[in-house]
């Protein structure tokens, strides 16, 4: 049994499962798969499940019984125009009322991003980023990182076309729901996204990486949260990586490449007097070299409620990403968007949330 996998008699969650998985369950409840069909049909299209509408109180009591359905509930939604249209977060709360957040980031010409939390917090305690000063308070199931997106198509009308997970939490230190979430997201009995529209935005974490390798997905995303292109820098920005040095995370993704195209995605939110100069452009360079395609995602840092530095302008980010240029790496700047809502890169996470359970620190 795998460490997500319920008791047989516990309840399972049905944004949590594939339309397979749910109906090996139905084997013996009311209705059978084809119950179990229109269940999980009506549940990912529209986010309500049901069954007393199309079964007689003792069956329908059956089902509910055998299945757990519960969508977060909104507590506010947030909104911010920007030049491709208008970005969106969204607050949410679990059960206890513990908050996370999604955000919808338009793309321009039809395309949009939900961006997805994995974790209420975050362990890394990454010092650019509102979310590592709340600690983790709590891992999301696989229910929970899939919920959200049901909930957008149904309640907020978002209309995503491609995933990241650059929300709240580190995507591989919660990796079984993690995967899971990208086994029912790719689902196409569900909400079928093709592999390629997902992203899964990393520290770099040896195991996670690993179990993602193993997947075999060939056409999946992996982006790096990089940062610094040396380990005393990295790790003083970063404490978590201190775990994974530099030259090991370069030897894990040598050998991850799951096809010859591949373009591995690095994240630098550039952080004016911190990693920010021409020799800083230049060790990023040396260090991608041996990893084939990437791209470098330069993101300005948005500064949240406890600054490390300030916003860079955009004379230094223009000479930043010139520099890189230069020294021959694909490079895109990330426009910033959300940072009036405390929605942009780095900014989500409430500071009411602060000390409400035992912080648990980068490891
Ligand atoms: S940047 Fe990512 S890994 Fe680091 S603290 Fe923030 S959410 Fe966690």
């Amino acid at each position: 049994m795998s460490a997500i996998e319920p008791a047989h008699d516990a309840p399972l969650a049905l944004l949590g499962a594939t339309r397979e998985e749910l109906c090996a369950r139905a084997a013996t409840l009311p209705g059978g798969r084809g119950q179990a069909e229109a269940l999980h049909r009506s549940a990912f299209r529209e986010g309500r499940f049901e069954p007393e509408s199309a079964l007689p109180a003792a069956q329908a009591a059956a089902w509910r019984e055998a299945l757990a359905f519960d969508l977060p509930r909104v507590v506010r939604r947030e909104c911010e125009s920007t030049a491709t249209g208008l970005l969106e977060k969204a607050v949410l709360a679990d059960a206890r009322g513990l908050e996370y957040e999604c955000v919808r980031i338009p793309m321009g010409r039809e395309r949009e991003s939900i961006c997805l939390s994995t974790q209420v917090g975050c362990a890394m305690a990454c010092r650019f980023c509102e979310t590592g000063l709340l600690g983790r308070l709590r891992q999301l199931s696989a229910a929970e990182i899939v919920g959200q997106v049901v909930l957008a198509r149904a309640q907020l009308g978002w209309r995503p076309t491609q995933v990241v997970f650059m929300g709240m939490g580190e995507p591989l230190d919660n990796t079984a729901n993690l995967i899971q979430a990208l086994h029912v997201l790719t689902d196409r009995a569900g909400l079928g996204f093709a592999r390629e529209r997902l992203t899964v935005c990393t520290i770099g974490r040896r195991e996670g990486l690993a179990a993602l390798h193993a997947l075999g997905w060939k056409r999946l995303n992996l982006a790096i949260s990089l940062n610094a292109a040396d380990d005393a820098r990295r790790s003083e920005l970063m404490p978590a990586t201190r775990a994974l040095p530099l030259q090991e995370l370069q030897e894990l993704l040598i050998s991850y490449r799951p096809r010859a195209n591949f373009r591995l995605g690095l994240h630098w939110c550039l952080l004016p007097g911190l990693n920010d100069t021409r020799d800083d452009a230049r060790r990023l360079a040396a260090w991608c070299a041996p990893l084939g395609r990437v791209l470098v995602q330069v993101i300005p840092y948005n500064p949240g409620t406890q600054p490390i530095t300030r916003a860079p302008s955009e004379d230094e980010i223009a000479r930043f990403l010139g520099w890189l240029r230069e020294e021959g790496l694909a490079v895109r700047r990330r426009i910033t968007k959300g940072r009036g809502v405390m929605a942009a890169c780095g900014q989500l996470g409430n500071a009411e949330l602060r000390g409400r359970a035992p912080r648990e620190r980068g490891r």
